[in-house]
């Protein structure tokens, strides 16, 4: 059952999960429209997340953007209700990787890490969409009463790193973008040193990635100058 975390009076989060490789998945609640961060692993973790939500009687998401391709972030976008938002890189990798499936076949992907075959036990479909819309650089978003700041950045992690900020909130959500490349978790120190500076120069106080606890912004920079992650 996933758990809903509540950090203030606009953003709350579902925690992550190890068994299944199971990102954070954040939540920010405007007075007109509401902002999911990331969409999840598959179907199963996009309702259990839509489950939680109901719980706390907060609305189901108008619009659900994503902070990389990968698997366990975007590849429940195809049961999110509302549209989804995605950088140009980031669509490009999901039709790559849904093409590459139909030729293929999904055993390949399965095969990437038991925690994948974990999500997708018991015959769970594969099903990999881009998002409905492409931003490049950076898009502004006013939810009503918080504002929110979709833009790409460097990243040891990926190519295709989306970090959202909410400025009121002075809250950052980095996604996996402080980590390594997959499945070596190697970080390259030249991309590891602009994330650090472009992180250096937003006003956050609070960050939250996609498979740690939230951490200060210190705290993080810190362990990331240890490559302590
Ligand atoms: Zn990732």
């Amino acid at each position: 059952m996933v758990k809903l975390i509540k950090i203030n009076d606009r953003i709350w989060y579902s925690m992550y999960e190890e068994e299944r490789d199971r990102p954070c998945l954040g939540y920010v609640r405007g007075d007109h429209w509401s902002l999911a961060v990331d969409a999840g692993h598959s179907d199963a973790h996009v309702k259990e997340f839509y489950e939680a939500l109901r719980k706390e009687s907060l609305p189901l998401p108008t619009l659900t953007v994503i902070t990389h391709w990968h698997w366990d972030h975007a590849f429940g976008m195809h049961k999110i209700c509302g549209l989804s938002v995605a950088n140009t890189i980031t669509n490009r990798h999901l039709k790559e990787f849904s093409d590459e499936i139909q030729v293929e076949g999904v055993n390949k992907f399965l095969s990437l890490d038991p925690s994948i075959q974990k999500e997708y036990a018991d015959g769970r479909k594969v099903v990999i969409v881009p998002a409905d819309i492409e931003y490049t650089g950076k898009m502004d978003l006013d939810l009503g009463g918080i504002s929110v700041r979709l833009f790409q950045s460097i990243s040891p992690h990926t190519d295709d790193t989306t970090l959202v900020y909410l400025p009121e909130k002075r809250f950052l959500f980095v996604g996996d973008s402080i980590s390594g490349v997959f499945p070596t978790w190697k970080r390259d120190p030249k991309k590891t040193k602009e994330l650090m500076r472009t992180l250096e120069k937003t006003d956050a106080d609070t960050c939250l990635g996609g498979h740690w606890p939230v951490m200060t912004k210190r705290e993080l920079l810190t362990a990331l100058a240890e490559d302590g992650l």
